[in-house]
């Protein structure tokens, strides 16, 4: 177990001593040996009612093409995937609050759920309470809910105070969704503007406090179409890529460490910087021996997987780049098991 001040000081130097990443890697070997569950994740609209100071996808930006892929297109990704031997897939959008969009989701998830038998995960937003019920009870099992900043005064630094943008409203749908018996995961930014490693702790703690079953950080990745961008142009400083995307490393395995048996992501966006420096395969095997259980190839039509574009040049993680990649990164891709973490069984079959 890691004391305050040993996580402090871990994330107040660049390097990763080599003795926490051996401890990771035992820790993972030993709840998940060498397997990387596969998620198919498929992004069906980019339209969203939020304005997030660091994402590209936020209202604001006029110079993005919305979309909505209808269930035509969604039938042939589910065949598709299904041929691949994918048995979970994870369905993704901007947040989106109409009875239109409800009536749509509740038919992707029966059609997921009654024609294929896929275990689902939804990464919808702060849905109301009846929809997450009403999704639940179709069979949706999975929910990924990022809180992305731990505490309001700086939860609000990187989003407006209104209704729409509420610290108290995301936490409490983290709960909820809890309560309805969701598998709940989450996680946040690492490496935004303002960030410092007691910020970081407190990020810590509250993902602790949560016991998520998984959990997916991502470093931040600067959109030109942003709040944030903004600030860097006018001199604002982060850390380089480098060093975020080993920042994200170091959390990962602390994660691995301190919470042992949630499903830990390796993000696209984690992804997306690794390969600005090592080779796919290095990337993952970063992420994986440090602790990543999980991964997304990204099935979303190729317009439109453009379209959500919530940070600069994100990585086309697509199937077979990712397949391979794992294989020589020496883990197992697995496909054909739903992928529950160890969390789940603990609590349900105590
Ligand atoms: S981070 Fe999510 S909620 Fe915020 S603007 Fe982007 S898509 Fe919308």
């Amino acid at each position: 177990m890691l004391s305050k001040n040993e996580i402090l000081s871990l994330l107040k130097t660049k390097e990763i001593p080599k003795d926490l990443l051996e401890e990771a890697y035992k820790v993972r070997k030993y709840y998940s040996g060498r397997y990387v569950f596969f998620r198919a994740l498929i992004e069906i609209s980019n339209i969203c009612q939020k304005a997030c100071f660091y994402c590209g996808v936020n209202r604001e930006n006029k110079n993005l093409k919305r979309y909505y892929i209808n269930l035509e297109t969604l039938k042939k990704i589910f065949e598709k995937v299904k041929n691949l031997k994918y048995t979970s897939v994870a369905i993704q959008s901007g947040e989106i609050i109409s009875k239109k969009h409800f009536e749509f989701l509740k038919k992707i998830v029966t059609l997921a759920k009654s024609k294929y038998n896929f275990e689902i995960t939804l990464s919808l937003g702060e849905l109301p309470k009846k929809i997450l019920k009403d999704l639940f009870s179709l069979g949706a099992r999975r929910y990924l809910l990022r809180f992305e900043v731990a505490t309001p005064k700086r939860y609000y630094l990187y989003h407006y105070k209104d209704n729409l943008h509420s610290y108290e409203n995301r936490i409490k749908t983290l709960y909820t969704l809890k309560e309805i018996g969701y598998q709940v995961g989450t996680g946040f930014l690492v490496g935004l503007p303002f960030d410092n490693p007691l910020n970081l702790y407190k990020d810590i703690r509250l993902i602790q406090k949560l016991k998520p079953d998984m959990i997916g950080i991502g470093p931040y990745i600067p959109q030109k179409y942003t709040k944030l961008f903004n600030l860097l142009e006018k001199g604002v400083k982060i850390l380089n890529e480098k060093d975020r995307f080993f920042l994200n490393i170091k959390l990962i395995a602390i994660f691995r460490i301190l919470l042992k048996t949630p499903n830990i992501v390796a993000s696209t966006a984690l992804i997306t910087l690794g390969t600005k420096f090592f080779p796919l395969e290095e990337v993952l095997n970063f992420a994986f021996k440090a602790g990543a259980n999980v991964i997304m190839p990204v099935f979303t039509p190729s317009k439109e997987k453009k379209l959500y574009a919530l940070y600069e040049n994100k990585y086309f993680s697509e199937h077979e780049k990712f397949y391979d990649g794992t294989l020589k990164a020496s883990f197992i891709p697995v496909l054909e098991r739903y992928g529950n973490p160890i969390s789940y069984y603990i609590r349900n079959f105590k």
